[in-house]
């Protein structure tokens, strides 16, 4: 399995090669040559399978520099109960990505029980095992440097702790995370973990995180990577879970199952779109957004035109709050027939003009034969959801997976049955779960006390030369 560029313009790589990498050298995405495919029995054969076996049976297909056995092993330590923990119950841990049923047709797949409560755990966690792998084979280090408001740092520091050759430096806003995902990540003692409190926005780290990564010495002198959502290992971790719930959900298979999803950068939904074209018999693929609709907009009427940071608003699902997604650039190549000239074009006027919009012919296969549907929501349908799923279901369920839920009612159809993915635990969102159903929510019993942990931090002004003179302090040339 090669990897190429979607702009056309990166010979064909080996899958570690493009595993820590971030863009290709012409700026798009790496995605493989083709896709590989399961037939009806070979399906059946992974329908019977556990998490772990399925999982090396779906993510061996796209790795052929790394030795079956070497693989497997990183995937069994992975994915473990004692990894994710944190599910509703324990009978149900081994499973992994447990369903909870709703009705008949409608079902909640579990993708947030990792350490960190949201699904991002779920490919972080496999990619922190591959990162150390692959680095000591080739004897050597990276210095993972990012930004986050919340969810992506925690996942990435959670997976990439204590692991050797990897350290992780995370710039996030000083006194603008919940008191959760602060110390969540603050409390985190690991030697090789940094948290880089600074003195701004979330936008200033950004930029600053940018600006270090432009100068092309400094990052090549400090070695310095990224584990953001275009890194196709997270991508391909992903597409495992949808033949989980695939098979636990179909009553046979073959049968057409719908996934809704909480959508941002668009990796999580990318994952569905891939386990389909591989052949699991996916009917539709709902893509649910919050009030930064930007995919809503785009899968309703071919136009994608990313907003500026004026029209990105902050909501109550904060973890779906972008103004682009990078992940779209995947499935767009897909959608217009795998041209990487044509592709380039189009994501040269996301960059330089006003966005595009796709043509009639293409507007309708992403319908028609791509699947695609979506929906959006607001504050008030989030806490009316949240609600509604309590007192009819007694199930609790987080903000995000709220937007899944209200997209899921808007495209279910009868007699097809309908998962909706759960993108993080309600436990995250104490004060909005409180608006919607009045008490705290659940909290999984490893994180009691949580807040009250010694916290580990640097408080450091939003200058790019002070961020670079950490760096220089904290890593050895
Ligand atoms: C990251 C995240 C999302 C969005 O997932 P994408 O892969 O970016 O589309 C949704 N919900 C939660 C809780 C998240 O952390």
């Amino acid at each position: 399995m090669r990897y190429i560029s979607t702009r056309g313009g990166m010979a064909p790589q080996a899958f570690s090669d493009i595993l820590l990498g971030g863009l290709a050298p012409d700026g798009g995405l790496s995605i493989p040559e083709a896709y590989p495919h399961f037939g009806l029995d070979a399906l059946t054969a992974l329908s019977k399978l556990n998490y772990r076996d399925l999982a090396f049976a779906v993510i061996s297909k796209f790795v052929d520099d790394i030795p079956a056995e070497d693989l497997k092993a990183l995937i069994d330590k992975t994915y473990t109960p004692a990894v994710f923990c944190n599910g509703r119950s324990k009978a149900q841990t081994e499973n992994i990505t447990p369903l909870i049923k709703l009705d008949n047709t409608l079902f909640i797949q579990e993708l947030s029980n990792g350490p960190t409560l949201a699904f991002k755990d779920m490919a972080m966690q496999l990619l922190g095992n591959l990162f150390e792998y692959v680095l000591d084979k080739r004897g050597e280090q990276v210095n993972i440097v990012g930004a986050t408001s919340g969810d992506t740092g925690s996942a990435a520091e959670y997976a990439m702790r204590g692991k050797h050759g990897v350290r992780v430096f995370m710039l996030s806003p000083f006194g603008k995370m919940s008191p959760f995902q602060r110390a969540q990540m603050f409390s985190l003692q690991d030697e090789n973990i940094f948290n880089l409190s600074v003195k701004g926005f979330f936008d200033a780290c950004q930029d600053i995180v940018k600006a270090v990564n432009n100068d092309a010495e400094f990052k090549a002198r400090y070695k310095i990577g990224a584990v953001n959502s275009i890194n196709w290992g997270r991508i391909v971790a992903q597409v495992v879970y949808y033949f989980k719930g695939y098979f636990a959900a179909a009553k046979e298979v073959g049968e057409p199952v719908d996934f809704c999803v909480p959508s941002g950068n668009f990796g999580n939904i990318c994952a569905g779109h891939i386990a389909r074209q591989m052949g699991l018999p996916i009917r539709r693929l709902v893509v649910a957004t919050n009030e930064n609709d930007v995919l809503d907009e785009f899968f309703k009427t071919g136009g994608y035109h990313p907003r500026g940071l004026d029209r990105t608003y902050e909501t109550s699902s904060p973890s779906m709050d972008i103004s682009k997604a990078s992940n779209l650039e995947r499935f767009v190549f897909d959608l217009i027939g795998r041209d990487p000239a044509k592709l380039a074009q189009l994501w040269q006027a996301v960059e330089k003009q006003n966005g595009f919009d796709l043509s009639a012919e293409d507007f309708t296969k992403l319908h028609d034969v791509y699947g695609f549907r979506s929906d959006t929501s607001t504050h008030a349908d989030r806490i009316a959801n949240i609600r509604e799923v309590f007192d009819k279901f007694g199930v609790q369920i987080d903000p995000h997976t709220a937007d899944g839920y209200k997209a899921a009612k808007a495209h279910r159809e009868v007699g097809v049955t309908m998962v909706i993915m759960e993108t993080a635990l309600p436990a995250k969102f104490e004060s909005t779960m409180r608006d919607a159903i009045g008490t705290n929510p659940h909290r999984p019993a490893s994180l009691a006390g949580l807040e009250q942990l010694p916290q580990r931090f640097d408080a450091l002004e939003a200058d790019t030369d002070v961020i670079k003179a950490y760096l220089r302090e904290h890593i050895p040339v």
